[in-house]
């Protein structure tokens, strides 16, 4: 499903290479694992380091885009064992050093990184201690796939079930197949900032290639890079459908991430790849917005959710659902204002999946 006028794009964003003191990730490896997952676009997000500056891997590489960032930590919540968490922001398009010792106030830190031009995102968002640096962000992860194989492989017994799924060679995705769930903390979370002001939706793939279980790597780079993609729109003037080619690609690659013109899907399950999320005015109708902009309530405004392949839709108005669909299309005539976002989930096995996260469409008088 083309959407005149843009071109769709799939990256991974949180991504750990050799400089975070916590992977040991070349970046042969890695760039051998995005060409794997097909990505477009990889925003990496090392632990802070100076060498990310002079090191890193940055810019088009291989016909991948590479956009730098960093991980810096926000402080953590009280608790013990996996109920210890803590929370850290990413600085995505991040131009130069940012010396982040510098800052003793986090908000401060937040500041700095906008500053430069950079996005900020909050990640790991149940660590978080303060609940005002969520309002000074950009955005947040509505998910983390680290946090949550981290709470998975306390499970020990559902991952000996999965033992069989262990393939020779190959990969295994299928061993994956219980990272696919909402993070409902981060989802409330997420619906309630909407209320506000346009606040991005991101999954974090916090790739970090360093858990090993039974003797094996169980989280190589190339697996998670496609259990998970953030898909984008990106504006095309002319006809060339390859962002890369365009001038400062990273430019358009953090506007698309700033403007909420991106979706989130566990491909994993199926590849989401053509999923739309728009509003028209009225049936016949041209196109009014995308996915992360705003329309406003015109007679007749109408929103369209099209899945590449059936799936059970849901329109969430204000967080809550008001309209499912089983199908490959959803369609809602809008009669108030609202923050309208879209999931969309698969039957995979034996249940729903979710499968596909939209950044809302805010209805607006
Ligand atoms: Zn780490
Ligand atoms: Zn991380």
């Amino acid at each position: 499903m083309p959407l005149q006028g843009f071109g769709e794009f799939r990256g991974v964003v949180h991504a750990h290479t050799g400089l975070s003191h916590d992977s040991t990730g070349t970046d042969g490896q890695i760039l051998e694992a995005a060409h794997l997952a097909k990505l477009d676009f990889l925003v990496t997000t090392d632990h802070y380091t100076p060498r990310i500056f002079t090191e890193g891997l940055n810019g088009v590489r291989d016909y991948i885009l590479i956009v730098r960032g960093v991980e810096l930590p926000l402080g953590c919540v009280r608790g013990e064992g996996v109920d210890r968490r803590c929370g850290s922001v990413l600085a995505i398009g991040l131009q130069g050093t940012l010396e982040p010792e510098k800052y003793a106030r986090k908000e401060d830190l937040i500041a700095a990184i906008r500053a430069q031009g950079a996005l900020a995102i909050i990640a790991h968002a149940r660590g978080v201690p303060d609940p005002r640096y969520f309002d000074l962000a950009d955005g947040m992860e509505i998910y983390d796939m680290a946090d949550t194989i981290r709470e998975r492989l306390v499970e020990i017994p559902r991952f000996l079930l999965a033992a069989p799924f262990f393939k020779k060679g190959g990969y295994d995705t299928e061993l994956f197949l219980p990272i696919a769930e909402r993070s409902n903390w981060p989802l409330v979370q997420w619906d309630r900032l909407n209320q506000t002001r346009r606040f991005v939706g991101l999954a974090g793939n916090d790739a970090h290639q360093n858990l090993s279980l039974l003797g094996r790597q169980i989280d190589p780079y190339a697996v998670i890079f496609q259990c998970l993609n953030t898909h984008i729109l990106v504006p095309l003037a002319t006809k060339e459908n390859r962002f890369l080619a365009t001038p400062s690609p990273s430019e358009k690659l953090v506007t698309a991430l700033r403007a909420g013109r991106c979706f989130t899907s566990f491909n994993l399950l199926a590849d989401a790849a053509g999923f739309r999320y728009t509003a028209h005015a009225g049936e016949k109708g041209g196109l009014v917005a995308v996915m992360g902009d705003e329309a406003s309530l015109d007679e007749g405004l109408l929103l369209v959710a099209q899945s590449p392949i059936p799936g059970a839709i849901v329109l969430l108005r204000d967080g809550v659902p008001i309209r499912r669909q089983v199908g490959r299309e959803l369609r809602y005539r809008v009669d108030r204002t609202g923050v309208y976002r879209i999931e969309v989930s698969l039957w995979v096995v034996d249940r729903w999946r979710p499968w596909i996260f939209a950044n809302p469409i805010y209805v607006k008088v």
